[in-house]
């Protein structure tokens, strides 16, 4: 049965037909705040030369040019537009978007080194960024040195080789928060015509700006504050204009796409980063503090506290802190580490903290960092380190809990 397009005729129609047709359009004047979630594998064209000019296009990387679901759709293009303008304001840049922040980092080592390059990462970086270059990235002939995240950018220079082609940065870094000197790094970097990226997890784009330090790429694991409510596992690369083609071929080699509804949660958690990023600095700062007068407690490594290592460079360089910190129990009078039942019992049961991975949602979280495996040049040599992330409950509340968890490790044997 033949029938004409737009035709509202359902009568005509046979029931197996309707399932097929209806429900696809519906023409209306109402306009919403946010963009319709859109969710395609198919892409539909006119004519066959808009396919081919679609496809053309998206060889090129264009935004907004589609010819199928894993290329984009207005929701993820939306979101990449946005990503870049909000990483890198000023500078032009180019964003990919991942299923998780892991596949972020994954794809943008994968874009930019082959086999017989040389990797230099710093000894703080996130443990999976490790595995990866201890794994794949060793197996296709890709070395990687550690180096130590306090070294100056001199020291650092000392380590380049003819055939390294990138350092990979974090600052600050995972579990131990060093602050490095990243302009620094980057101006030696390119002066030897090697490319910096960044895991810029920890800042978020409220308190960092990384191309402003003159980084080439930066990795966003929107898992965590731009997501903002634990509910979505995403990442992102941004990307100085030169290096885009490089990543979006790989992004397209690999077949890395991500879905419209999962693209919507993070525009939405978006909306709200920057008075979520303020309250978590808050409360974090307030618990920071209450730690360090605490008498289990030594070092606190939050990069804000004056007393950090490295706060002179943090104050230089970011705009504030985000929520998610560590802190270094204390060994007892005989010297004695407090147990793993101890930490059991400071970390458990708790009312507000919960224990889990993953980090930057609205909710604490608690959880003893096993940094041991976690380095190569610059182990941790303090006593157990314990991280929290702070999330936006009253910080009364999560002082009460804390002091709950203290005693409860004092009464544990
Ligand atoms: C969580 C995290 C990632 C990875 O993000 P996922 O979306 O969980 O894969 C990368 N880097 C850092 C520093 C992280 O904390």
């Amino acid at each position: 049965m033949k029938k004409e397009k737009g035709d509202s005729d359902q009568i005509q129609t046979s029931n197996a037909t309707s399932f097929v047709e209806l429900g696809r359009t519906f023409h209306s004047e109402i306009r919403t705040a946010n963009l319709p979630v859109y969710r395609a594998s198919t892409v539909l064209f006119e004519t066959l030369e808009e396919a081919k000019a679609r496809v053309d296009a998206a060889d090129r990387g264009e935004l907004g040019a589609s010819h199928y679901g894993t290329i984009g759709t207005p929701t993820t293009f939306a979101l990449r537009d946005a990503l870049a303008r909000i990483e890198g304001p000023g500078h032009s840049c180019r964003a990919a978007i991942m299923p998780s922040g892991l596949m972020a980092i994954t794809t943008l080592l994968l874009a930019y080194l082959k086999p017989g390059d040389h990797l230099l990462v710093t000894d703080s970086a996130y443990g999976p960024t490790r595995v990866f270059c201890k794994g794949i990235l060793s197996r296709l002939g890709v070395h990687t040195t550690w180096y130590d995240p306090t070294i100056t950018p001199e020291k650092l220079e000392s380590l380049i080789q003819p055939a390294t082609r990138m350092i990979f940065l974090e600052s600050p870094g995972s579990y131990t928060f060093e602050i490095q000197d990243v302009p620094g790094v980057c101006a030696m970097a390119r002066r030897h015509k090697v490319m910096t990226a960044i895991d810029n997890a920890w800042g978020s784009p409220v308190f960092a700006k990384p191309f402003d330090w003159g980084v080439d790429a930066s990795v966003l694991p929107l898992t965590k504050y731009w997501s903002g409510h634990a509910d979505v596992l995403m990442g992102a690369v941004v990307v100085r204009e030169e290096h885009w083609l490089p990543l979006w071929r790989t992004v397209r080699e690999l077949g890395v796409s991500v879905g419209g509804d999962d693209a919507a949660l993070i525009l939405r958690g978006m909306r709200t980063i920057d008075v979520r990023m303020q309250r978590h600095q808050h409360n974090a700062l307030e618990i920071a503090c209450w730690l360090e007068r605490r008498p289990e407690v030594g070092a606190v490594l939050h990069p804000a506290l004056p007393g950090h290592p490295q706060h002179a460079l943090w104050k230089r360089d970011f705009k504030g802190s985000s929520g998610l910190f560590s802190f270094e129990l204390k060994t007892d009078s005989e010297k004695k580490s407090p147990t793993s039942t101890q930490i059991a019992a400071l970390c458990e049961g708790r009312r507000y903290f919960g224990i889990g991975y993953s980090w930057g949602g609205y909710e604490s979280l608690i959880f003893p960092a096993r940094i041991g495996s976690l380095r190569s040049v610059a182990p941790w040599q303090g006593g157990p380190l314990i991280r929290v992330h702070i999330g936006l409950e009253d910080p009364a509340d999560l002082i009460a809990d804390l002091e709950a968890g203290f005693s409860a490790m004092e009464r544990a044997t």
